[in-house]
């Protein structure tokens, strides 16, 4: 017996129906019901051939350029690309070309990203760049419309389209919950007929791996849009309580300059607690997966209403802020990986009006995550295009 949605053979997930005298898969059952032997329902969703263009509100610098062009070699092979670019790069604009090509083709393209939140930043940035087509969002909240010409959903959504996408780009897929997750990665397998790209700005070992093999194409870009390197952090090594003290120096200098900042902290009960102590000295919220005014505390603190946020990791990625600075308080807590603090630096210095800015690593003791995030974020600085091979692709372009 196997379940032809999550791949699951182990008996013990298997259920008996003695109404209708079949078995059926429990494993995957939050994704509706599934008989076993039964394919998933394929081809219920629509292809056309669409006249797509994309308009960018930047042009792409010759750094992206170059990237899409190897994306676009790739494209034509069929082979799947791992697209490895620094927070901030631009991943997005990378694939709108591929996008834009495989639409004009006719063919099905799906973009799955892990959290909600995300799913609708994207599909706005999306439709603003593709005014013409048809762009929707499927997440939770947003399953009314589930066709479009271009789909943006989370990875778990992917389980309504078995065998459906000639191009599936996924997003953060270094990130909970599809890292790691067996279930998502079966239905994530199943979702694609056809390329996949995958966009991270830090990818696990197996990943790596997989480019050493040569099972997977890796284009990479580390180079931000305007052209200023990553943020290295500053370090300071040093008990508890002197963490604190230098947080507060830290966010009474922010304050005095007008900069807003973000401290995360490990826990929730962190969070809490230290906005308590801190709400004397500035205009502080804690913002937490469990927070019940989530987009109303960030549209806030973009409006200038609070000066800090303390928050956990569920800050780490996607969210951008102009000009924002950053600080880890208890850095050395076991739930900041490489991965996470790699992603909380690169919150700094987003923006081409504010390319740079500073971030604080608080810690007791500096570990393995702390170091290998600083050599990462040091290695993409130092990996740059050569000016010799800029000025030669630009003279083949003319030629
Ligand atoms: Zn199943």
């Amino acid at each position: 017996m196997k379940c032809q949605r999550c791949g699951n053979h182990d008996p013990a997930w298997f259920a008996y129906d003695p109404f209708h005298n079949n078995y059926y898969c429990r494993k995957c059952i939050a994704f509706g019901r599934m008989n076993v032997d039964e394919p998933p329902k394929a081809g219920a969703y629509s292809a056309r051939v669409v006249a797509a263009s994309y308009e960018l509100k930047y042009p792409l610098t010759p750094s992206q350029q170059r990237a899409v062009a190897d994306i676009a070699y790739y494209r034509r092979q069929g082979r799947d690309v791992l697209i490895y670019a620094a927070c901030g790069a631009g991943k997005t604009e990378l694939v709108m070309d591929s996008i834009q090509a495989s639409l004009r083709e006719g063919k099905k393209v799906g973009f799955a990203i892990s959290r909600r939140q995300v799913v609708l930043e994207i599909r706005d940035r999306l439709a603003k760049a593709f005014p013409m087509i048809n762009v929707v969002a499927v997440c939770e909240g947003h399953t009314q419309v589930v066709d479009g010409d271009l789909i943006i959903c989370t990875m778990h959504q992917l389980y309504r389209y078995p065998q459906t996408f000639d191009l599936l780009i996924m997003d953060e897929i270094d990130a909970f919950p599809y890292r790691g997750n067996a279930l998502l990665e079966t239905i994530a397998s199943h979702a694609c007929k056809g390329q996949r790209l995958y966009l991270t700005a830090t990818p696990d070992e197996t990943m790596l791996n997989e480019v050493k093999q040569g099972k997977l194409a890796m284009v990479e870009l580390f180079q931000r849009p305007h052209g200023k390197p990553l943020v290295v952090p500053r370090i300071i090594h040093t008990l508890p309580l002197f963490q604190l003290w230098h947080c507060a120096r830290f966010l009474r200098q922010r304050k005095k300059a007008g900069i807003p900042a973000l401290v995360f902290v490990p826990t929730i009960a962190d969070a809490h607690r230290i906005q308590h102590l801190f709400r004397w000295l500035i205009r502080c919220c804690a913002f937490t997966s469990k927070s019940t005014e989530k987009e109303q505390i960030i549209s806030d603190f973009r409006a200038g209403r609070y000066d800090c946020l303390f928050t956990t990791t569920i800050l780490e990625r996607g969210i951008t802020i102009p000009g924002v600075d950053v600080a880890v308080l208890y850095c050395d807590h076991a739930v900041f990986q490489e991965a996470s603090l790699i992603q909380i630096i690169g919150r700094v210095g987003r923006s081409q009006e504010t390319p740079t800015g500073t971030g604080l690593f608080l810690c007791r003791h500096v570990n393995r995550q702390i170091k290998r995030c600083v050599r990462a974020i040091q290695k993409m600085n130092e990996t740059k295009l050569p000016e010799k091979t800029v000025k030669l692709n630009e003279a083949m372009s003319v030629m």
